[in-house]
């Protein structure tokens, strides 16, 4: 990672001007907005922006019910503190969904992490899912076993979870904490391979392809610094030390880097990218596959059977799917009518 000498948003000990908003003293600074803010009025700030990503791409209605999906990453921690503040306004039901990995300590402070946003919270309710006592193991155990790159089958098994807790509970969309400066590079980065769909996929809301939920992203505009500024002012609690399995390409970490270089020197420009690429994104290619439903579990699938049955099968003998639909149907019932 760069530390960069002018980041898009930077957090100074003492204030050193003047709030746009009311005028008090103001200790942070937006270079891409070229604003100071006030403790206040920067949370105010960052909430409106949310909300309004929420109402313009209609990403959950009044009445309808949202999963976030908090990791207790500094992103997901901002994205799950500022929901729970605007989902009044929005008149939306909120459930925060942490899945408990078993990675050791980065997964025993992501869990902390996650309980404190909990106890905090006054209008989410929090639900966590500890893989082993729904799969009889933990992730590290399903990589090995699975032979395959970490990334993906951690990917898939989240994605299954998380759509299956959605239907279950009758949830309109899934929010993860995805901020714009990693969704930009990942972008970067599909244009670059020249996968277009992929990007589709990137945007502030991805329909959900035959799944009953869509996918949305909050923070789609928000900038990585923002985020960062937001869990020092506010104190909150998240996990800092990275995923012990995360393998980041090299290109992605030059796409990053070149990123932050050009917003040093030109503030604004990725906000003002990633704006651009929402309003066009309608006329990208989309992912071509009609989707089935699994033979085995009725969850969407791109074959007869889906990934998540395939790869329980390769590892325990037995696809999973159809129970671990009916345990988190359980688990679901008491949030449903509580
Ligand atoms: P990452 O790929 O780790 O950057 O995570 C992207 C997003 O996925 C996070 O912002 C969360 O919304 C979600 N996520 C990742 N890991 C978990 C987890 N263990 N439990 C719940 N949500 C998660
Ligand atoms: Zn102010
Ligand atoms: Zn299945």
């Amino acid at each position: 990672m760069v530390v960069l000498e002018a980041p898009a948003v930077k957090v100074y000990e003492s204030p050193k001007a003047k709030c746009v908003k009311c005028g008090a003293p103001a200790r942070i600074r937006l270079s891409y907005a070229n604003a100071w803010f006030c403790d206040k009025h920067f949370k105010e700030y960052v909430k409106e922006r949310v909300k309004n990503n929420i109402i313009k791409y209609n990403m959950v209605k009044r009445g309808e019910m949202l999963l976030v999906a908090v990791s207790g990453g500094k992103d997901s921690v901002t994205l799950m503190n500022v929901l729970d503040e605007i989902a009044p306004e929005l008149g939306v039901n909120i459930v925060a969904v942490h899945i408990v990995l078993g990675m050791g300590e980065f997964s025993e402070k992501s869990l902390e992490a996650f309980r404190d946003s909990c106890s905090k919270a006054k209008n989410v309710k929090c639900v966590t899912v500890d893989l082993k006592e729904l799969l009889g193991m933990y992730m590290p155990e399903i990589i090995r076993r699975s032979r395959r790159p970490a990334c993906s089958v951690c990917g898939l098994v989240k994605r299954y979870i998380l759509n299956a807790m959605a239907v279950s509970l009758g949830a309109s969309s899934i929010a993860t904490g995805h901020h714009m400066n990693d969704l930009m590079t990942y972008a970067i980065k599909n244009f670059m391979e020249q996968k277009l769909d992929n990007i589709t996929k990137l945007g502030p809301v991805s329909e959900s392809e035959g799944s009953a939920v869509k996918r949305v992203r909050p923070l789609y505009d928000i900038y990585e610094d923002e985020t960062r500024a937001f869990v020092k002012v506010y104190g909150l609690n998240y996990v800092d030390i990275e995923c012990p399995f995360k393998s980041t390409s090299t290109l992605e970490v030059i796409i990053k880097d070149m990123l932050s270089r050009a917003e040093s020197e030109s503030p604004s420009l990725t906000i003002s990218a990633a704006r651009a690429l929402a309003r066009n994104l309608p006329s990208y290619p989309r992912p071509a596959s009609p989707p089935n439903r699994c033979r085995l579990c009725g969850m969407p699938s791109n074959g007869d059977v889906c990934g998540f049955c395939r790869l329980t099968m390769s590892l325990t003998g037995a696809p999973l799917g159809p129970e671990v639909r009916s345990r988190i149907e359980g688990m679901m019932s008491s949030l449903r009518t509580s």
